[in-house]
Parts: C-alpha cells; sequence; structure tokens
C-alpha cells in the first residue's frame, strides 16, 4: 500500500487517505453507538454497509479507478466476510446517495431526537479530526465531509407550533463529473419528485419550480475541521443565490452574499435533501405546493438527466449492465 501510495499524484492520495479515514471513522461512531445501545445493530449494519458501498463506488467511478483493497489499505479480510456483496456491486449498483448524508442522517438516528444543537454538536464531535495530510503541506479535509449542512422545519398551520427539524448535507464527491453523477442520481432515484423537478427546472430555467403553502424556515452553517479555520467549527451561512431563486419563500434570515462566484449547479446544495425529506414526510404538505406552469413536462426533464448519468458513467467505464440497479444495504 505504502509503495502505492507513494507513487501516486498527490490529489489520488488524497482521495485514498480520505475514503479509507471515512470508511473507518464511520465504522467507529456507528459500532460505538450500538455497543452503547444508542443505535440498534441491525441498523448500524445497514449503515456500515451503505457507507462502504459508496466509497468503494467512488473509487470505480474515480479516474483512474481505485480498487476496494487499495481504499482499504489491505485490511479487507473481515469486511470481506462480512459483507461480500458490497465488494462486488460497488462495481455494478449505484449507490442513492452521497457519504455524508448517510452519516448525518444515523447521527439524527443516533442522537434520537431532531433538535438542531444536539444533532450539530455530536456532529462536530465526530468530524473534528477528519482531516487528511496535505502532500507534505499540513493538513486537509477529508474530501468526504461536507462544506455546508443544513436544518429545514416549518410551522404548523393549525397551532402556530414549530415542527421538527429534517437535516441535509451539501454533496461531496471527487471530481466535477463525478459530482454529476451524485446529483443526477439523487434527482433521478433519490429525492421527492417536486424537489426532482425544481433541481431540473433551476437548471433549465434559472427559476423556482413551486411555492410552499406553508411558512418553511431553513438554516445553513459552513463546517470547519480543526485545521482548517479561526472560524470555529461551525459558523452560520446565508444561502447561496441559486437557493435563494429557486426557494423563493423560504425565510433564510440571512440573504446571499452579492459577489458570490456560484460554480456549482442546482441540486449541490444541503437544502435539497432536508427539504426533500421534509416534503417526503409531509405528503399533505406536498400535494398542496404552489406549483408553475412549464411547456416541458417532468419525464422529459427526467430522461435529460438519466441520458447524462449514462454517458457520464460510460466515459467513466463503469459497467452497469443494461439498466440502472441500485445498492439496498437493507438486504
Ligand atoms: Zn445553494
Amino acid at each position: 500500500m505504502q509503495e502505492f501510495m507513494e507513487n501516486d499524484s498527490p490529489w489520488l492520495q488524497i482521495f485514498i487517505m480520505s475514503a479509507n479515514q471515512f470508511v473507518h471513522k464511520a465504522m467507529d461512531i456507528f459500532i460505538s453507538a450500538a455497543n452503547r445501545g444508542d443505535l440498534e445493530p441491525r441498523r448500524a449494519n445497514a449503515y456500515i454497509k451503505e457507507i462502504l458501498h459508496i466509497i468503494l463506488f467512488y473509487g470505480q467511478i474515480n479516474c483512474p479507478k481505485v480498487d476496494p483493497v487499495d481504499i482499504l489499505q489491505g485490511n479487507t479480510d473481515l469486511l470481506l466476510r462480512c459483507f461480500p456483496d458490497v465488494f462486488e456491486r460497488c462495481r455494478t449498483h449505484l449507490p442513492t446517495r452521497p457519504p455524508f448524508t448517510v452519516l448525518l442522517d444515523a447521527i439524527v438516528d443516533i442522537v434520537g431526537r431532531r433538535q438542531e444543537q444536539s444533532v450539530l454538536e455530536f456532529l462536530l464531535l465526530q468530524i473534528n479530526e477528519m482531516e487528511v495530510p496535505n502532500a507534505g503541506n499540513g493538513l486537509c479535509k477529508n474530501i468526504f465531509v461536507s462544506a455546508v449542512v443544513n436544518f429545514c422545519y416549518f410551522n404548523d398551520e393549525a397551532t402556530g407550533l414549530r415542527r421538527e427539524n429534517y437535516f441535509g448535507a451539501s454533496v461531496t464527491c471527487a471530481g466535477s463529473t463525478q459530482r454529476k453523477i451524485m446529483i443526477d442520481i439523487l434527482c433521478y432515484q433519490t429525492w421527492q419528485r417536486d424537489i426532482s423537478w425544481a433541481v431540473c427546472i433551476g437548471n433549465r430555467y434559472n427559476r423556482n419550480a413551486f411555492t410552499f403553502p406553508c411558512q418553511v424556515h431553513s438554516m445553513a452553517f459552513n463546517i470547519y475541521t480543526r485545521g482548517e479555520s479561526t472560524h470555529g467549527p461551525i459558523a452560520r451561512r446565508a444561502p447561496c443565490q441559486k437557493c435563494f431563486i429557486m426557494f423563493p419563500d423560504i425565510e433564510f434570515e440571512l440573504r446571499p452574499p452579492e459577489d458570490e462566484h456560484i460554480f456549482w449547479e442546482y441540486g449541490n446544495c444541503a437544502e435539497y435533501e432536508s427539504l426533500s425529506q421534509l416534503l417526503n414526510s409531509h405528503p399533505e404538505i406536498a400535494s398542496r405546493l404552489h406549483r408553475n406552469r412549464f411547456a416541458i413536462g417532468h419525464e422529459e426533464l427526467l430522461t435529460a438527466k438519466y441520458e447524462r448519468l449514462e454517458y457520464n458513467l460510460q466515459e467513466l467505464q463503469f459497467e452497469y449492465g443494461h439498466e440502472f440497479s441500485f445498492y439496498n444495504s437493507q438486504l
């Protein structure tokens, strides 16, 4: 392994170290939580399988491909015995969400409540040490740790009381094509239908697809690791201009900076995941969205996403067979 890494580019070394650290750190978190009785062993097992699959899949769509044995630094025997399907399916099946989204979801599960302070404190405690050496030049953040997390909630119309929080994280990937692959998977397979539609409409028309029937609030935070900055571990941040366009009626409290240079496409931000969870959990809100009318249909835009996904996977020589299969860690 050492020899393998010494011959690699600094960027590939960071990829391998980040992947290795993320898998092992996540396993430590889930196993400790299961041992404390804060996470059902069955659920811990499913989270470990899902994260292992995503990270090994990222190795398969990396350029050059990175084999599981190189990501895990030879330490594969036990994992291979426990989860043989993960090692097979990372070469054929797609994940449904990024690794940090799984970690955040698991942390909400471990904390056992959706109160923002408890969830964010636990999260920061876990990711504080998720940094990797940066080509002999200090430390850099693990590339699979999201830069931004957010949570959203709505006020119950009947009682005026605030309802529970839903959490999201920005998409983490190594490389721009790989990022497009993950956003297209989220749109095509994972996110609530109206959120996928909004992302497609945003990219096509640069405008919003719908407004909410009730007051939705959203707060976003930049996440820093220890060596990264003097900001402290977490800082409130405004939504980006694109989220502000996409969700004009959400109460963000902060306005996006006017001079922000936006290089990401719609679908990259933490807000989509948390709002997708909110709408999935509250179909009574999803059914009353005020949808704007467009000449183009939902299916047509999703087909374009499917085709871009096919194209990018083929470019990276990922052999998915005749149609996409998605990995299910519950089986
Ligand atoms: Zn945004």
